[in-house]
């Protein structure tokens, strides 16, 4: 009983004003009005992606498929990329790069640590020939709950003049976390419906600056159904060149209309809180956060350590069984060492506790004996989670 806690990652909640958005007949997409809907959704997601000066493409799919459009749209076989692998989805985007032909040159890292900025910037120093075509970075590694410092990434790439694109995948932070295309001069950017943007899944977003919509139209790794030159010529009045999913659409505006209404400083002040929350409540409980780097921990999800003889995925289960509460599992070689937090999209603080003090029951019911004192350290002082939500100290 009682209404599932979705706390995992995304997929997200979906709000209610979202819901009703979408709560509608099917309409025909290539009807004299549609375009009203068409150039709504285009502009709306561009304005998330803080874009201005490119084009923001939607694509009936999941970030997985904006990956795939990106890399195809500006890239040709064989071309050499920098990708980091500090995670399961920044594993999973190597993967498809082999898998595209391309040549990624793959960096290596302790799962909960961020890039390797010093190998990252022998690779561009000494690539004087400018073999290497794109830096593919992870914004947010969902499996471990570390970001990535995206303008320190251009800075490297400025710092030698370098042109290879600069490729963000920002699916579990768009619209979440401060996110600035334009200012940090990104070439593309990837995102899904299903996490920040409240929405369900089937909607892959993709950002595009004006030098990477230029490449588009020479690049040679073969794209058809996500190809950039074919979206731009129907988006240009209002269209899509196949049928799109009109119910998506109209929850896209809506949910872009909440963000707004909060105002995106407030949404992602109200995302660091919940998620300082979820932070302090891990160190009350005794238990790490697998970021280890503080400026490095992530505002949508948190990765927390479990200590030997406790079992991530006995968590998982216990939790969802008995309190109808959805955590994240450990991925891959955190699989039963870790479990997450999600601390995204529709939440407030009521829904955070709720959320935290199930994670306490839990880690009491799977045997965890280490949580001393639930109280959280704030302002200097211990007190009640309530009391320190209730500030405005975070
Ligand atoms: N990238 C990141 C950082 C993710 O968290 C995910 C999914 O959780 C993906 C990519 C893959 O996105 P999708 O499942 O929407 O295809």
């Amino acid at each position: 009983m009682g209404r599932n806690f979705l706390m995992v990652p995304g997929p997200t909640n979906v709000p209610q004003r979202v819901q009703n958005a979408m709560h509608r007949n099917s309409e025909d997409h290539r009807s004299l009005d549609f375009p009203q809907l068409g150039f709504a959704a285009l502009e709306a997601i561009k304005r998330v992606f803080q874009c201005r000066q490119g084009h923001a493409f939607i694509f009936p799919g999941t970030g997985t498929l904006g990956w795939e459009a990106a890399l195809t749209n500006c890239l040709d076989p064989s071309d050499q990329v920098i990708s980091v692998r500090f995670g399961q989805f920044s594993h999973l985007w190597i993967d498809m790069m082999k898998r595209l032909g391309l040549r990624p040159i793959e960096l290596d890292v302790e799962w909960g640590e961020g890039l390797p900025m010093d190998r990252m910037e022998d690779l561009i120093r000494n690539d004087r020939a400018h073999d290497i075509k794109a830096v593919c970075v992870v914004h947010n590694e969902t499996t471990t709950g570390v970001c990535t410092d995206i303008p320190a990434v251009r800075q490297l790439l400025d710092k030698y003049q370098h042109p290879a694109f600069l490729m963000v995948d920002g699916v579990s932070s768009i619209g979440a976390v401060p996110f600035k295309f334009d200012e940090w001069k990104i070439d593309l950017a990837v995102t899904g419906s299903q996490k920040a943007l409240m929405l369900p899944a089937g909607l892959g977003f993709v950002c595009a600056s004006p030098r990477a919509l230029e490449r588009s139209k020479t690049a040679k790794l073969p794209h058809v159904y996500m190809s950039f030159q074919d979206h731009l010529r129907s988006n240009v009045d209002g269209f899509f060149p196949y049928t799109p999913s009109v119910p998506l659409l109209y929850g896209l505006v809506e949910a872009v209309k909440m963000l707004e209404e909060e105002g995106y400083e407030s949404v992602w002040a109200r995302h660091h809180k919940l998620a300082e929350g979820v932070r302090r409540a891990v160190r009350a409980w005794n238990l790490e956060i697998c970021c280890r780097e503080p400026r490095l921990q992530s505002d949508t999800v948190t990765t927390v350590m479990l200590p030997p003889g406790i079992d991530g995925v006995q968590i998982v289960k216990t939790a969802f069984q008995k309190y109808n509460l959805s955590l994240g599992a450990g991925l891959m070689r955190l699989r039963g060492k870790a479990f997450r937090i999600g601390s995204l999209g529709d939440l407030n603080e009521l829904t955070m506790l709720g959320a935290l003090a199930g994670v306490e029951m839990t880690l009491r019911d799977c045997g965890y004996r280490g949580i001393q004192d639930w109280r959280w350290r704030c302002g200097g002082r211990r007190v009640l989670p309530a009391a320190c939500f209730a500030s405005t100290r975070f």
